[in-house]
């Protein structure tokens, strides 16, 4: 191997606001043949909206909508931001006992009622029947949107539907790299009806939901022991110990500062085509060098 072109690989793909760590991680993403993409922020815009709210059991909008509100007032989530945004200046009752479920929601008291927010999992662990709501879930679920469900005093309250829309690059970026011979896996803590429409949508080969944030990593292990060589696409958010497994961890522009320390590629932009642009710019200089 001559590492002076390597060098000179590393140099040309900072003309592209790709930082690559050293010439090993520029090696390593030349062998690359699959890639895997967290959902949230990476492959969406990670801006989520409330499209909808649903109520059960003699509950009303009004209440269904300032109670998520109120409990979500502790999470940093993306989902937790759409359900305050949706609320706006509403009134919020005070929350005690707050407590994050990891990958599953949010639990509090308010108005001295016990509360639950969160996904179908939550409800079930819960042992919290929604079989009301089952049906009206998987639609909203099937049109790419993330049911979230509400449950007061152990009882259904409501769901609302909340869609994170794809980045608008995201297809073309993704039809460049299946040009480019990769296997292309989504991976998310989201339920599988809501990734598998918006992996659709996407034009993703494979997607792996329903992971909770622990589970991240030992995807990719999975995927190295199958025999792929495998890059994470994340933006740290959640993601960080499977950015850190993965063969090649490239963290998106604008994402947590863990994602950098992790990552073996970082992107200036927070933008998939610059994904292209680093695979793209390994193979050259590897192919050139034999
Ligand atoms: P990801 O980062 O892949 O979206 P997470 O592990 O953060 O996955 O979340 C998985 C799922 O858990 C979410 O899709 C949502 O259904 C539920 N969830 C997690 N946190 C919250 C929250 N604060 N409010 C409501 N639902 C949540
Ligand atoms: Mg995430």
């Amino acid at each position: 191997a001559t590492p002076m072109s390597i060098i000179a690989g590393v140099g040309r793909a900072a003309e592209f606001g790709v930082l690559v760590r050293d010439a090993d991680a520029l090696q390593r993403a030349s062998e690359l043949d699959t890639l895997v993409f967290d959902k949230t922020g990476t492959l969406t815009q990670g801006a989520p909206q409330v499209t909808q709210i649903i109520t059960f059991n003699g509950f009303s909008e009004e209440q269904v909508l300032r109670w998520a509100a109120a409990l979500e007032q502790g999470s940093n989530h993306p989902l937790a931001k759409a359900i305050r945004d949706r609320a706006g200046d509403m009134a919020l009752p005070e929350n005690s006992q707050f407590r994050t479920l990891r990958g599953m929601g949010v639990s509090a008291q308010l108005e001295g009622k016990p509360m639950l927010l969160g996904n179908a999992a939550l409800l079930t662990q819960q042992q919290i029947g929604a079989e009301q709501a089952a049906s009206l879930a998987s639609e909203q679920a099937a049109k790419g949107a993330t049911p979230v469900f509400l449950a007061v005093e152990g009882q259904l309250a409501g769901l609302l539907a909340i869609r994170d829309p794809l980045r608008k690059e995201s297809v073309s970026a993704l039809q460049r790299l299946h040009g480019l011979g990769y296997q292309l896996i989504m991976l998310t803590g989201d339920n599988e009806i809501t990734a598998n429409a918006i992996a659709r949508e996407a034009g993703l080969d494979r997607v792996i939901a329903g992971v909770l944030p622990d589970g991240k990593a030992a995807a990719i292990v999975q995927l190295q022991q199958a025999g792929h060589k495998v890059a994470m696409i994340g933006d740290g958010i959640n993601d960080a110990p499977a950015l850190a497994q993965a063969d090649v961890g490239i963290a998106m522009g604008g994402g947590s500062d863990v994602a950098i320390e992790t990552a073996a590629i970082t992107l200036m932009r927070h933008d998939l085509h610059s994904v292209v642009d680093a695979l793209a710019i390994a193979k050259a200089t590897l192919r050139n060098m034999k």
